[in-house]
């Protein structure tokens, strides 16, 4: 007999480290890794494109036959719009909250939240996102809420820009930052909120490794025990 496939759920605010920290956990456990948030963006960019992020009825509208696609490239996710590649597009910072303006938009998260399971369904899956454990998988092996001080949160956010060759100031970074977790965490669809059953991971002390490290400690325990169940 096969075993069940396992599924990890990472929630957190922005900047938590939540895509690092999941991507490198689905390589150790060798599951696939799935970054909801690239999904919300590549609609946050389609509807900046179309001057009516701000538009509910817009965004509801067009959620229902945008045509959004997840694409695993040399085992790396890309968002398509069409025939596009919009993977670099949907890191610029405007994407940023527009993704998160959209996203509180109800028919825009049953769509997104339809195409996540089925993306991930019959896999062993690591699935970063806001309402992963809340929502998307509510049966999952494990569920993790990845924090860290909004002050940590900024500082690797603008390191990480840097990197992608956009640098922003550490002052608008942090009060981008705080604007998205409010509105993130105050919409009335499925607000950024731990699962009840969630473990709490505060990364602002910890190194990458670390922290990948105690996760994996948590979804191998949480594995073999439901393997006994
Ligand atoms: O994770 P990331 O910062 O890329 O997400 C961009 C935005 O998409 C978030 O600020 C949030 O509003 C939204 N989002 C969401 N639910 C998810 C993932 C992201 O609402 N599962």
């Amino acid at each position: 007999m096969s075993a069940k496939p396992f599924s990890i759920a990472i929630d957190g605010p922005a900047g938590a480290g939540k895509s690092t920290m999941a991507k490198a956990l689905a390589k150790q456990l060798d599951a696939m890794y799935l970054d909801t948030g690239a999904m919300y963006r590549a609609f946050g960019l389609h509807m900046l494109r179309r001057d009516a992020v701000n538009n509910p009825a817009a965004v509801a509208k067009c959620v229902e036959d945008v045509d959004i696609a997840v694409r695993f490239i040399d085992g790396a996710q890309h968002l398509f719009l069409g025939d596009e590649d919009v993977t670099r597009a949907i890191r610029e910072p405007e994407v940023s909250m527009a993704a998160s303006t959209v996203s509180a938009v109800p028919e825009v998260r049953e769509r997104m939240v339809a195409l996540q399971r089925k993306i991930a369904e019959g896999q062993n899956v690591v699935m970063d996102g806001r309402d992963i454990g809340t929502k998307v998988l509510p049966n999952a092996t494990l569920k993790i809420y990845l924090t860290a001080s909004a002050e940590e949160r900024a500082r690797r956010r603008c390191n990480e820009l840097a990197e992608k060759g956009m640098p922003e100031p550490y002052e608008q970074v942090l009060q981008d930052m705080i604007r998205r977790d409010y509105q993130d965490t105050h919409r009335a669809a499925s607000p950024l909120q731990p699962a009840e059953d969630s473990v709490h991971v505060d990364s602002s002390h910890l190194t990458i490794d670390e922290t990948v490290a105690l996760m994996k400690e948590l979804a191998l325990k949480a594995i073999s025990s439901a393997a006994d169940r």
